[in-house]
């Protein structure tokens, strides 16, 4: 998205704002398709999470991708978005049983991941197949909290339970339809998968009415000019050859599944904030933004990083700021970064800003959340307004007092 794009969207729909490029996610969709052309059935399903405005889920839906979700929320802006219940799995943990059941009655995909879940849904519903998430230990993550897979990790059933899984499937005649794990975010070797997928593999050829393994996502995108991401044609290479021996001895063509959030639409978005006041301190320049980490968490909340562009002045003279929010607390969104001259009034354009970050945007501040635009087909279109102070006083509660 160019700068003067960017610069007019800022102007015409306000600041601060998300803008999302649907020819970039449709792009990413079919370099994960491509890179997988060699498996009979591949089903994608998109982690709503990262996402989960209702037209990004309709465009998934168009490229008859699925969804992976992980609350009923979730499911239900899914069904609202047009997905058959059949092409939502859903992966939640610790959510309380009655959940499940509401979202198993609705024909969506279940993936259970404790043994006290499985044991009782199984007690319950025996007809009703789900899929077990297994965590097979492989430590990967670029953060910690974001890192899912390792030994004392609340996610899945580990590995060395299976034994346990067998025994409850035994005892409750249940179903298991699919295996699954997901491993973390930011996973940067393709032979971390590889080797997770093996052990998933081997896991799987004890369970005999599978339909389907998920190897889930954690694919890793660049965050900056020259960052490493995962090579996701040279995945497909790999794991098609090694999910196509497995069918051949399972003799059964399963479907392989995946479901990124990241991969498919971080690069996607921009989000535009303005810059309300530059500030000299005896050691650095502050360019202040009419935003903070209510909008955009993720450098306060995982030290992530985002490249900061200034498109209203694309051809000043580069000099250093650090970047910070309105937040009243620390609030910063890059240190000593080289951009273009700011002038107050200037936008800033924060890369990667299409996966968690308007889905993390929270009110803290009494702020509005921003107005989502998307850019499809050549043209822009509001997808989300900007809030107002009807939506700050919505379920608030007057009483006497
Ligand atoms: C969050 C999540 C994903 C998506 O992870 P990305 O790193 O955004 O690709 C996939 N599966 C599950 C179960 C998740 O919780």
């Amino acid at each position: 998205m160019e700068a003067t794009l960017l610069q007019s969207l800022a102007e015409k729909y306000g600041s601060p704002l998300y803008v999302y490029d649907s020819a970039k996610i449709i792009s990413q969709y079919e370099r994960i398709t491509n890179a997988f052309s060699g498996v009979k059935n591949l089903k994608v399903h998109f982690a709503t999470k990262a996402l989960s405005n209702i037209n990004i889920l309709r465009l998934f839906q168009s490229l008859d991708s699925g969804l992976d979700t992980v609350s009923i929320q979730e499911v239900l802006t899914g069904l609202e978005a047009g997905f058959a219940a059949e092409d939502i799995i859903y992966t939640p943990n610790g959510v309380s049983l009655e959940e499940i059941e509401k979202v198993a009655q609705m024909g969506v995909k279940i993936n259970i991941d404790n043994l006290s879940i499985l044991e009782q849904f199984g007690h319950h519903y025996p007809n009703i197949p789900v899929c077990v998430r297994i965590n097979p230990h492989i430590m990967a993550g670029g953060n910690t909290k974001i890192s899912v897979g390792h030994i004392d990790s609340k996610f899945g059933i580990s590995i060395h339970q299976v034994p346990h899984i067998l025994r409850i499937v035994e005892n409750t005649n249940m179903i298991i339809n699919g295996v699954h794990m997901h491993t973390g975010s930011d996973i940067l070797d393709i032979s971390v998968f590889s080797s997770a997928a093996d052990l998933l593999f081997d896991v799987a050829k004890d369970f005999k009415d599978l339909e389907f393994i998920d190897l889930g996502s954690g694919f890793k995108v660049p965050y900056y000019e020259g960052a490493a991401a995962t090579d996701i044609e040279e995945l497909g290479k790999v794991l098609t050859k090694r999910f196509n021996k497995f069918c051949k001895s399972y003799g059964k063509d399963l479907t392989l599944m995946f479901e990124p959030g990241k991969f498919l639409v971080s690069e996607a978005g921009k989000f535009l904030a303005k810059v309300n006041v530059v500030k000299q301190t005896t050691s650095m320049v502050f360019a202040g933004v009419d935003s903070g980490f209510n909008h955009l968490a993720r450098p306060m909340m995982y030290d992530a990083y985002h490249h900061i562009s200034n498109v209203s002045n694309p051809n000043g003279k580069e000099r250093y700021y650090s970047v910070v929010g309105y937040i009243c607390e620390t609030d910063t969104f890059g240190v000593n970064r080289k951009i273009n001259e700011i002038s107050e009034g200037d936008i800033l354009s924060f890369d990667n800003a299409g996966a968690y970050c308007f889905s993390m945007a929270s009110n803290y501040n009494s702020r509005f959340k921003p107005a989502e635009v998307l850019i499809h087909n050549g043209t822009d279109q509001l997808i989300r307004k900007r809030e107002t102070m009807e939506d700050i006083l919505k379920n608030q509660v007057v009483i006497d007092l």
